[in-house]
């Protein structure tokens, strides 16, 4: 196995659109710190987010450098090229230094009949009863179930090979950490389809830090989870186990860790990872999506006046132009659009009504998870008014910088972290 970086047991990737948040988000891993848990903050934002705001990833790795300093942060820290494949990796290589290898649209692709064959064979081992400690039943492995699994994703770990391989060639081995993501899958991978997905890695030689499958469910941008909570857990808690039974058996990094695509909010799963993850004793990683930017939004509308304004006229844009908007994210959203507030209506919020309908808080009446996502997707029509929002950012900034930090500390370290209440 080549070397790699490692990346400590805990850590939680933070997206912020327009970078300006570096700081306020780093507050919350100091007060985090300060209450006795280390996580490790990385900056990530994927290719899509660059191309629909405009910004470079030599812009996040700016972000994430100041945000170190001005926090005087002395722990390890990462800038993180989200969902990348060979084709979109290349200007990440130089302001990067944590690589999400997104290989699921690969699922499906046939490998060779070769690889398949020297694959099946070399599995063959494991044939009959498989017994994962932790696991009660054991899984059964048959030929036909192995020769399935390689037909459907030797293919994508082949293809994060290559791309790892080059980056490897570009950057220098053990200079990076490698995630390898399958969350984008249109199916959840059984455990056994993990374990064998974990034996392929292995075999590519990746030196996998922490690895994102596809979990049961609906990971939506913004809001809670939409899914069967027990079959969650009990997958996960499976995972788990196949996790460290496979680093054992495979060789992989000792810190190979799970990586949860979160897309935010997932406020019902995080008492049930925290204690899934303390009572094996593992590590995790935890990206959000960009909600970072519903907190800027927040901020403004609660100052009132133009803030609020601003962002009242952002929402009857973003009704406009729907269509548009939700393009890039409909796999990741459920928008009932019928459920919706009128512009008309917004318009007649105080800014009260406005923070109340978008923020989530999910024991307040006003709170509208469709209004919560439209925002959310609508972050490309405050990059059209780059200026004037970057002027009302920066009249607000105490208060947007309080909110932002509160955000990640109360809503997602608390609960998932430390185990307590968000
Ligand atoms: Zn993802």
């Amino acid at each position: 196995m080549p070397m790699t970086t490692s990346i400590s047991k805990y850590s939680v990737g933070i997206g912020d659109r327009f970078g300006l948040e570096g700081a306020a988000q780093l507050r919350a891993f100091l007060a985090a710190r300060d209450r006795g848990v280390t996580i490790t903050p990385v900056w990530n934002k994927s290719n899509r987010e660059h191309s629909l705001i405009g910004t470079r990833p030599e812009d996040v790795r700016a972000e994430a450098d100041a945000a170190v300093k001005a926090c005087q942060w002395t722990g390890p820290y990462f800038v993180d090229a989200d969902h990348i494949g060979l084709a979109t990796v290349d200007k990440f290589l130089a302001a990067s230094d944590f690589f999400t290898i997104d290989v699921a649209d690969s699922i499906g692709k046939s490998a060779a009949d070769s690889s398949i064959a020297k694959y099946t064979a070399d599995m063959q081992r494991f044939s009959g009863a498989l017994r994962i400690p932790g696991i009660a039943e054991p899984v059964t492995v048959s030929p036909a179930a192995l020769n399935q699994i390689a037909s459907k994703y030797l293919f994508a770990v082949e293809e994060a090979g290559r791309v790892y391989r080059h980056i490897a060639e570009k950057k220098g081995e053990g200079t990076f950490v490698t995630e390898v993501s399958f969350d984008e899958a249109n199916s959840p991978q059984t455990p056994a389809e993990l374990f064998f997905i974990l034996a392929a890695l292995a075999r590519e030689q990746i030196p996998v830090a922490t690895v994102a499958p596809k979990f049961t469910g609906e990971f939506l941008k913004g809001i809670d989870y939409v899914g069967d909570i027990k079959q969650f857990t009990r997958e996960f808690e499976e995972d788990l186990a196949v996790l460290a039974f496979a680093k054992q058996t495979f060789g992989l990094p000792a810190s190979l860790k799970l990586s949860i695509h979160s897309g935010s909010d997932k406020f019902s799963l995080y008492p049930i990872v925290h204690r899934a993850i303390e009572e094996a004793d593992a590590g995790i990683h935890l990206k959000t999506a960009g909600t970072t930017w519903l907190e800027e939004v927040i901020g403004l509308a609660a100052a009132g006046g133009e803030g609020l304004a601003f962002v009242k006229a952002l929402y009857r844009d973003a009704c406009g132009r729907y269509d548009e908007m939700a393009k890039p994210y409909l796999t990741v959203i459920a928008i009932d659009r019928k459920a919706l507030p009128t512009p008309d209506q917004v318009d007649s919020f105080s800014a009260q009504e406005y923070v109340e309908t978008l923020e989530h808080n999910q024991a307040c009446k006003r709170f509208n998870i469709h209004f919560r996502q439209m925002v959310h997707i609508s972050f490309k029509l405050a990059a059209e008014k780059r200026s004037q929002y970057l002027a009302l950012l920066g009249s607000n900034r105490s208060s947007i910088e309080s909110h932002v930090s509160e955000n990640i500390l109360k809503r997602h370290i608390e609960p998932l972290f430390l185990g307590t209440a968000g």
